[in-house]
């Protein structure tokens, strides 16, 4: 039995990493206390200092906000994944940063490499099948990387800064992905984490998890499910006193499923990108998510860029990382959408709350309506249903003439034609047409590049 998993060939450069890292964590936990109004002054100043340096080494900027740089920030135009993928040489603030340099870059990456001997490159699936490219200096990556392990304070008195507890990650395992890079970079006896592949084989993240008893378990909504199965069953035994949910959307009914598999208020919601590491968690009074409003602004709008008012659901979020000097995000789109809370917490953390998150937008399927056109049906509509169904996994693919629920697991725990009616019904109520709805039975779910689960599909084109 190995229990000392990856923390070989430990290096001055880590050990680096992992300090400021702590240093990072040591600033950003003294400003949780802070009032309301210390976070308005802050975000004020540090808004101040992003785009001030924008505009003075990023020729994009320069351009981009002509004549609104003294405007207030919801004055500005909004920055799209398109213009981040097409204009990355302008935007960054470092001229030796060229698109090509870091493509090639990240193509190469193993470890904790760092390009030029001080920045951070990451990759997302962009929009156009190339990817995009975030880039941060050693410590805007500090930051990234406390931001990251940040709510082990949230999540009540688990551990100090010093003494770390084991902690087990289950997510994408690709070397230019936010999540293995942040593995990568402080991977030392410093940190005892052992990170696995959600994309491996489910007995064996079963066997090493056994190995591990991980006290901590961070991994993504869909395989949280997956392994209270495998705890229910038997085959997974660990007693993790946090789970920490990421990356997909979290519903009731999964929720439920986690706590009575391993306790109440064992799992916190965590939601965040790789344009700026996490940015809300949830503290354990478990009322929302606190946004960390040092460190980032979201502003939550409708598809016009008008904001959207607390308790009700946006369209999207806009995102400006108020500490990523290097490659300045001012109003970016991100395609989520969330309601900020009407509520405050009592935890005496003063940093505004998310209450809810429903998905992305670009999730939203258009079927066949009723009267003629097209409806549009929310993800959440099929995780209503589809996270109470006790099979491992879940996906809803859109074909030319029929909607298919894609399903692994046990089949004789599923009563399918109820199940097809139930979501027929439920299309029915949104508007649709009666959709000819199929189940199939797979043996795995399909992951994308980034490991996360693509619960929503549509095989049709945007025009259909
Ligand atoms: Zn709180």
């Amino acid at each position: 039995m190995t229990l000392q998993p990856e923390t070989e060939k430990i290096d001055l450069k880590i050990y680096r990493n992992v300090v400021g890292m702590l240093a990072a964590l040591w600033r950003l936990r003294r400003q949780e206390s802070w009032t309301r109004r210390q976070i308005v002054e802050h975000q004020a100043q540090a808004l101040h200092g992003l785009r001030s340096h924008a505009y003075a080494h990023s020729s994009f900027y320069q351009r981009f906000h002509a004549g609104l740089t003294e405007r207030p920030l919801q004055e500005l135009p909004v920055l799209t994944k398109e213009m981040l993928h097409n204009h990355f040489d302008e935007i960054v603030t470092d001229s030796r940063l060229i698109r090509e340099k870091v493509a090639a870059h990240v193509s190469t990456l193993q470890g904790a490499e760092q390009l030029l001997d001080r920045y951070f490159a990451v990759a997302t699936s962009g929009t156009t099948g190339s990817p995009s490219f975030l880039i941060f200096n050693r410590r805007e990556w500090a930051t990234v990387l406390a931001s990251f392990t940040r709510y082990e304070r949230h999540i009540g008195s688990l551990s100090g800064i010093v003494q770390r507890p084991r902690i087990a990650v289950v997510a994408s395992k690709t070397p230019s992905h936010v999540s293995a890079r942040i593995g990568a970079s402080t991977r030392s006896s410093l940190i005892p984490m052992l990170r696995l592949d959600v994309g491996a084989p489910l007995d064996s993240i079963v066997q090493r998890l056994n190995e591990w008893q991980p006290q901590m378990l961070a991994t993504y909504a869909s395989m949280t499910g997956i392994l209270a199965q495998e705890q229910l069953a038997g085959r997974l035994q660990i007693a993790p006193r946090r789970i920490v949910s990421s990356a997909e959307v979290l519903t009731p009914p999964l929720r439920q499923r986690i706590e009575a598999t391993w306790g109440p208020g064992v799992l916190f919601d965590q939601y965040g990108a790789s344009e700026g590491g996490t940015f809300a968690v949830e503290c354990t009074f478990h009322r929302g998510l606190h946004v960390f409003e040092d460190l980032v602004i979201l502003e939550v709008v409708d598809q016009q860029n008008h904001p959207v008012p607390p308790g009700e659901y946006g369209d999207k979020v806009l995102l400006t990382v108020l500490f990523n000097h290097t490659q300045p995000l001012i109003r970016y789109e991100l395609s989520d959408s969330i309601a900020m809370s009407t509520k405050g917490c009592s935890c005496g953390c003063e940093f505004a709350l998310i209450d809810k998150i429903q998905g992305r937008m670009e999730d939203v399927l258009a079927l066949p309506a009723r009267n003629g056109g097209t409806v549009p049906v929310h993800p959440m509509v099929f995780y209503r249903i589809l996270d109470e169904v006790p099979v491992l996994s879940w996906q809803v693919v859109q074909e030319e003439e029929r909607l298919s629920i894609l399903l692994s697991g046990d089949r004789q725990q599923v009563d399918e034609k109820a199940l097809v009616e139930r979501i027929q019904h439920a299309l029915i109520k949104q508007g649709a047409a009666n959709p000819y709805t199929v189940i199939q039975w797979k043996a795995g779910l399909a992951r994308g590049t980034t490991g996360k689960a693509a619960r929503i599909r549509s095989h049709l084109g945007p025009s259909a």
